[in-house]
């Protein structure tokens, strides 16, 4: 059964840093603080409109939650928790820094019926951590995962390609190193460049040279195609649409369907393996599966007549991807 949320936006209040790529405000599209009776307000609107509420979870997102003032998150997860349990939500999850997990914080969360921690790694290289003044360092992200995972909380990890002092290396070997802490799910935001941000200051002075993003969509391709691999529930690929992101953008790498790009760039090493040698391949494959298979604006059909290939897809009628024929 489908997992999802009741998203509660925490802005920027609990954090104590200012990341290079970071504007809350633009990304979460939260300017307002919610307190405890409009929490209890949205979660008892959900709770009548949510067809499965046992599989749904409160979630406190946008900022460190428990970097928050503790008043406040006591105040968040009172509201939260009369809303959990039999009958009512999964749980809570909520998303932090790395370096704000200890265990005083995680008997707290318990107590309160969180139920999944997102941490915000964005990579495991402490030199890209510091240029983009993260304020914490790869073991801190070790630590925390194991602490969260020891707890018995479901683990999520957030990685961030693309940032400054990164390269497409540096980014599969943080992918690598979050797979080795055995998240139960993994977000891969490729970093938007916003306004009014120390990125878009470096990107601006020509310090900062974003890769093309072709590049990106085929890292991040190879890493959903390695996470199914793994087995790891790769709950976000890109950051989601939102028009106050498209509005104060001005590099990185957003798109609308930036996921699918991921995967279509997978349906492309496919078929170039499948055409090796030959000059015409039909394919068969899922039906949910064709406009991924065919790419955007047809660009894996194009790419392999550059190649030399003509490709032809259909939807297969057992669901599975098949060669009908080649020549
Ligand atoms: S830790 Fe998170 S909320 Fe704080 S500045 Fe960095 S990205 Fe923004």
């Amino acid at each position: 059964m489908k997992h999802s949320n009741i998203s509660i936006f925490i802005p920027h209040v609990g954090c104590p840093h200012q990341c290079s790529f970071c504007d809350q405000r633009t990304i979460s599209g939260a300017q307002h603080l919610p307190d405890g009776s409009e929490v209890r307000e949205i979660c008892s609107k959900a709770l009548d409109e949510v067809k499965f509420p046992e599989n749904t979870e409160i979630a406190f997102f946008g900022g460190s939650f428990t970097a928050i003032p503790r008043d406040y998150m006591l105040e968040l997860l009172t509201a939260a928790s009369e809303f959990t349990g039999e009958g009512r939500f999964r749980g809570v999850r909520c998303s932090t820094r790395p370096d704000c997990i200890d265990r005083e914080v995680l008997d707290i969360l318990k107590k309160y019926g969180v139920t999944s921690i997102e941490l915000g790694a964005q990579s495991m290289d402490d030199e890209v951590l510091a240029a983009n003044e993260r304020g914490h360092t790869a073991e801190d992200v070790e630590k925390a995962s194991r602490l969260i995972k020891e707890y018995g909380f479901e683990l999520g990890l957030q990685i961030m390609t693309g940032l400054y002092k990164s390269s497409p290396e540096k980014d599969m070997d943080t992918f690598l190193r979050a797979a080795e802490l055995y998240p139960d799910t993994l977000r891969i935001y490729p970093v938007v460049v916003l306004k009014g941000t120390r990125l878009a200051e470096l990107y601006e002075s020509g310090e900062y040279v974003p890769e093309p993003f072709e590049r990106m969509t085929e890292l991040c391709g190879e890493m959903l195609r390695l996470a199914e691999e793994k087995g790891i529930r790769v709950i976000k690929c890109g950051l989601h649409a939102s028009e106050f992101v498209e509005h104060d953008m001005v590099a990185g790498y957003y798109h609308p369907a930036f996921r699918e790009l991921c995967e279509s760039r997978i349906y492309l090493q496919k078929l170039i393996t499948m055409a090796e040698g030959f000059s015409l391949l039909r394919v068969a494959v899922p039906a949910k599966d064709i406009s991924k298979a065919v790419g955007q604006k047809r660009s894996n059909i194009l790419r392999m007549k550059e190649m030399g290939v003509e490709v032809r897809i259909s939807p297969s009628a057992d669901g599975r991807t098949k060669i009908i024929e080649r020549r």
